[in-house]
């Protein structure tokens, strides 16, 4: 594909948002950036601004933006983004996204959300109830050694410990019953402004989420096709 691709992937936690996009980027043969991963990787690597964000992530708020700012401009400079990039829980609220939209306009040249089908931005929105959010995440078990395992849909052989190392598996902090509430109502409250604009130049997608992995994949690429966004030859 010789356009530019940018696609935005939306979607509560637990929607297999990052998943799909991971899926879909290897198809595409393009990079993913997903702050959460990113950060998450700041905070295991014990970096300044590891221990900066800890508290913010484990109590379920959002990292100031200067710190995704320069995130973002870093994955800019070391992928080369002409090409295009999907991004995995960003931009999460209207001044990421009018950021963002400021950056991909200046590296294509011209407006990203124009009404019309010879464009380069979509966003896919992986749509899941709340319900099962917290079905999802109230079963997710993980181990130190990076394993994660869910008591209904992927459950270790024996229970409580971990399949690869045979340590102790926990219940991530944001996993907490309290915390998937609060993180649940923060992306009710930042999301719509965001999929309201991309609504107006119809340039969002809908997918139901509730699909085995596969079949969610399969939609989001017959959606792109039908788009002229997805090549399957
Ligand atoms: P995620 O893995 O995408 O659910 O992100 C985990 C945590 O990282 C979130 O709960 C936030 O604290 C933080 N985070 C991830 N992406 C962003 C973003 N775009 N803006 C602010 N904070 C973010």
């Amino acid at each position: 594909m010789s356009q530019k691709t940018f696609l935005i992937f939306f979607g509560p936690p637990g929607s297999g948002k990052g998943t799909q996009a991971d899926m879909l980027a290897k198809k595409l043969n393009l990079p993913v950036v997903s702050p959460g991963e990113l950060l998450r990787h700041e905070e295991d690597s014990n970096t300044a601004i590891g221990r900066k964000i800890k508290p913010i992530i484990d109590s379920g708020k959002l990292v100031p933006d200067e710190i995704i700012e320069k995130i973002i401009l870093k994955c800019f400079k070391r992928f080369d983004a002409r090409a295009g990039i999907v991004f995995d829980g960003y931009p999460r609220k209207r001044a990421q996204l009018d950021f963002l939209i400021k950056k991909l306009e200046k590296i294509a040249g011209k407006p990203a959300c124009r009404q019309g089908r010879q464009d380069y931005v979509r966003a896919i929105l992986i749509n899941v109830s709340d319900k099962e959010v917290k079905r999802r995440l109230g079963g997710r078990r993980v181990c130190d050694c990076g394993a994660a395992y869910h008591l209904i849909y992927n459950p270790p052989k024996k229970s409580g410990l971990c399949d690869l190392c045979g340590k102790k598996l926990y219940i991530r902090h944001d996993d907490k019953p309290k915390l998937i509430a609060d993180r649940l109502k923060l992306y009710h409250q930042k999301i719509k402004p965001l999929l309201d604009y991309f609504e107006k130049s119809d340039k969002l997608i809908e997918i139901d989420g509730e699909q085995n992995i596969n079949q969610v994949q399969n939609n989001i690429i017959k959606e792109l096709a039908e788009r002229a966004m997805y090549d399957n030859n």
